[in-house]
């Protein structure tokens, strides 16, 4: 394991350009469950294609909002864990650009990451299908509909939807990208499953394997935050590119 520590600490001294992409993964340690770990709870009994769609949402707006808010307010109680204050802590040295995240948590920015390109939407807001004007993602507990009558929805990618902007400006983040760290994300859900295509190299960080392990650099089963907390003491006071 130390090696492996060791040889991703030479990678990211020897980029020019270090990207992170995060999953759900990366907020396990924060006591907030992934979608395809085995057992965690919530996502075993239901698929997330029906009951995180855009299609549950327009069918059946009462039971959307009661069982998604079930995770949601999870992640809005969670803490950011070693994996979010260790990338943190990279881009604040100048070594990590930015972090690419498919979390909807807002974990990275209370850890302190000032760019974070969330490109499957956030819990901060909602608005609305009809007449698209924005509220605080809160209104949605006492009312789901708007002062026009239209219903409300959340501003997370949901199944069925097209990709925010977000994501587009991560595509463009990654052109020339001689290193993506992939963290704690299955890499199942395209299109950002695609996404390491765009990297040079690419370093793995996940418990189960993945469809880019093969031709992964590097490839860490233990821990997102004990392997990224070990890289930044390894890299101790040094700074980086940026
Ligand atoms: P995923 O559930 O498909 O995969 C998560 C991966 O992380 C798994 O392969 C698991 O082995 C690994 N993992 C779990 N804990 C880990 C840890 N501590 N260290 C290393 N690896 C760990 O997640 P995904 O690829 O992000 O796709 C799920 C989708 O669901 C995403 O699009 C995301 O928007 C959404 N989601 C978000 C949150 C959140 O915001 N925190 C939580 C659940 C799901």
């Amino acid at each position: 394991y130390q090696a492996r520590v060791h040889h991703l600490v030479q990678l990211i001294k020897e980029s020019g350009k270090t990207v992170a992409l995060t999953g759900a993964g990366a907020s396990t340690e924060s006591g907030i469950p992934d979608f395809r770990s085995q057992d965690s709870g919530l996502w075993n009994q239901v698929d997330p294609q029906k009951s995180v769609s855009i299609r549950a949402l327009k069918k059946d707006p009462q039971s959307f909002y009661r069982f998604n808010f079930q995770w949601w307010d999870v992640c809005l109680q969670a803490k950011p864990n070693a994996c979010h204050h260790s990338l943190a802590r990279l881009e604040e040295q100048g070594w990590l650009l930015g972090v690419i995240t498919q979390n909807i948590d807002g974990l990275h920015q209370r850890a302190g990451s000032q760019r974070v390109w969330e490109v499957h939407g956030h819990l901060r807001s909602c608005h609305c299908l009809h007449c698209g004007r924005m509220f605080d993602l809160a209104r949605l507990k006492v009312e789901y509909h708007c002062t026009c009558g239209g219903l409300l929805r959340p501003d997370v990618v949901l199944f069925g939807d097209a990709m925010p902007e977000d994501y587009y400006t991560a595509e463009q983040v990654l052109s020339g990208c001689q290193l993506l760290l992939v963290i704690g994300s299955s890499l199942q859900v395209q299109p950002v499953a695609g996404l390491p295509r765009l990297a040079r190299r690419v370093v793995i960080i996940n418990h189960d394997p993945t469809p880019w392990d093969e031709s992964a650099e590097l490839v860490f089963r233990e821990s997102a935050g004990q392997v990224l907390a070990d890289v930044v003491k390894q890299l101790g006071n040094n700074t980086g590119p940026y």
